[in-house]
This record gives C-alpha cells, structure tokens and sequence, in this order.
C-alpha cells in the first residue's frame, strides 16, 4: 500500500462524513483543498469555524475586531471563563482552539476591523467568505467584496430566538442588495440587534449549522446540492420558512456592479459598535501597549494589559485599545466623548 500523500486527508479522522453519500472521498479531498475566511468570530462565527474545522477544511482564516468578554459565553461556543478572564482577543481565542480541535489544518487568526480600505488584503485568496458579522454595514461590505470578484458568500444573522440565511453566488443568486435595497419588506428581526432584544444559544447553533452544510457543498464541488433558498426559523415558536428569492434586474451590486461599500466613501471614524460603546479607528498606527501602559498608570485606573490590547479605567468609562491602534469605549454613545478621550489618553 502506498503512504498517503503529504496532502491527503486523514480518512480516518473523516469516516463518517466520507461515508455520507454527498461527501465522499473525492468531496472529502476537495475540502482538505479548500479555504474559507470566517469574518467576525461571535457566537455565529464561532460555531460555524469549528464545525469547518472538524470538517477538515483545509485554511481557515478567522477575523475579528474584538475580545472576550463574560457576556459572550453564553452562546459563544468556542470560548470560555479564562479566555474571558484574560481578554483575549476573538480571534487569537479561536484560532488556539481551532487547531486544538483539528491540527492538521491550518487556522490563522487575525485581530482586524474590516473596512474598505482593508477588505481586499484581508479577504482575497479564500473561495468563500463566511458571515459572522454582527451588523449590516460589514455585510453590505462583503457583498460588494464577493459580488465584484465573483467569489460565494454566505449570510447569516441570529437575534432574540429568530435567525435567517442564505447563501449568496454572484450572479446566479439574489446577493444581499436585491434582498435587502429592493423597498420589498424585510422578514421580521432582520434590522434588530441581540444587544437590544438579546440572543438565544439554540438559534445560533442551528443558523451556523444550516451555514456550515452550504459551505460544505460549495466547497466539497457539490453546488447541485445548495437549496438556494431564504431560510429563517425561530426556535421558540417553532416556525420555519424557506422562500426562494429573485434577483432584482437592476440590483445596485449584481447588476449595476456599483460598489458604494467596497469604495466606502462615507465611512465614519467613529462607529457604534454594540449597546453603550463606540469604536474609534481614526487612524491606524502600531502602539507600544506596555508603554502605553506605563504612561497611563499615573492617570487612569485599573490599567492592565497584554501582548494583544490594553484596557483602562476613567470612570465611568471603560477605554480598550489594541496594538493597531483601534480603540473600544465602552459607557457612551456620544462620538465626541470618545474622540476627546482617545485624545487625551492615548494621544491624537
Ligand atoms: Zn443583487
């Protein structure tokens, strides 16, 4: 018998997916093969990365802005009580316990905000983009991104016990601009947030899970396989629905291809970012947090940090800021507060 090859799936570790008719042994190799980003790592983005992990997807790229907070564990599946007791960042987080879950693939973790002006460094190279965002803007981003170099996207929200998907193929599909810019009603939760109305477990684990089986199809070759459909589902109530939608003939993104997002002229510096806080990203720069740290010790409280972000106290503010610059404020929604106390602390 021959050894397998350096880059052969183990078949073993894969069995039972290989067993399974729509998979099999060359699926199995076109998987091993395959590579998909997973933008923003929330309780959607976490689950859906581990069950591609599992999967044995060959790269996997996580990216996310954020850290780990105790608020998160409740359906954020990837994390736990230390990760939250040490803020690691989202992706740090899940990119040590992707590889703890599946170490024959490569997982890498990139602590990022997606913007315009980073979205075709970040995002090239992956054949699929998987949604794990937590707002609209970044999605619409997306969109533009996978619609103009007509790479597959997939859609996915969970709030309250409601959540919806639907996997978005330039041109062939509706993208997300004929579902949501056409003036047709939205399905209902679509513009609610789980910092207002909160988020149960449960919905996101079958959201990611519905999303995980279409990137499986799409990147196992088996696009025959996609429903092609709208799905949405509250598991309190128990409702499902499955609805085909059109593309919109004159669709600003699939049909105009104008990629307002993507050239993201009116890109704020300062943007909501959940209930109570703001994100600051005016300029980008490298900091040097432990300097930071020591300089801040005299005039704010509670100042702690790591390799990754630094966090500070200036009641009853809380100020994080990572090593590209970017900052969190947490306590106010009023851009000009954080604008001067970014200022004031960390420097303008
Ligand atoms: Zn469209």
């Amino acid at each position: 018998m021959n050894p397998p090859s350096k880059n052969a799936p183990d078949f073993e570790r894969y069995s039972r997916q290989i067993l399974f008719a729509g998979i099999g042994e060359s699926g199995q190799h076109r998987l091993a093969a395959a590579s998909a980003i997973v933008v923003g790592c929330g309780a959607i983005g976490a689950s859906t990365a581990a069950l591609l992990a599992r999967s044995g997807v060959g790269r996997l790229r996580i990216l996310d802005r954020d850290f780990v907070e105790p608020s998160n564990l409740q359906r954020q599946a990837l994390f736990d009580d230390s990760d939250a007791a040490d803020s690691l960042p989202k992706a740090v987080a899940a990119e040590q316990k992707l590889r703890a879950i599946n170490s024959s693939i490569s997982v890498e973790g990139i602590v990022a905000d997606l913007t315009p002006g980073n979205a075709e460094k970040l995002l090239s190279g992956f054949d699929l983009i998987l949604d794990g965002t937590d707002n609209f803007e970044t999605r619409f981003l997306l969109n533009d991104f996978a619609v103009k170099n007509r790479l597959p996207w997939i859609y996915a929200a969970a709030v309250g016990s409601y959540g919806v998907t639907m996997t978005i193929r330039s041109c062939v599909t509706a993208c997300l601009a004929c579902l949501l810019e056409s003036g047709e009603q939205l399905p209902a939760g679509v513009e609610e947030t789980c910092d207002t109305i909160g988020v149960l477990a449960p919905v996101v684990q079958l959201i990611s899970s519905l999303e995980s089986a279409e990137a499986l199809k799409l990147l196992a070759g088996k696009e025959e396989a996609l429903h092609g459909r709208l799905v949405s589902s509250d598991v309190w109530t128990g409702r499902f629905q499955s609805i085909p939608i059109a593309r919109n003939p004159d669709c600003r993104a699939c049909s105009r291809r104008e990629f307002s997002y993507l050239e993201g002229e009116a890109q704020p510096h300062i943007t909501m970012c959940g209930r109570d806080s703001v994100q600051i990203h005016e300029r980008s720069r490298s900091l040097d947090l432990a300097a930071l740290g020591a300089r801040l010790a005299s005039s704010a409280e509670a100042v702690r940090h790591n390799e990754f972000l630094l966090r500070f106290r200036v009641a009853p503010y809380e100020m994080t800021v990572f090593a590209d610059g970017r900052a969190i404020l947490k306590g106010s929604q009023d851009p000009s507060v954080a604008r001067s106390l970014y200022a004031r602390f960390i420097g303008s």
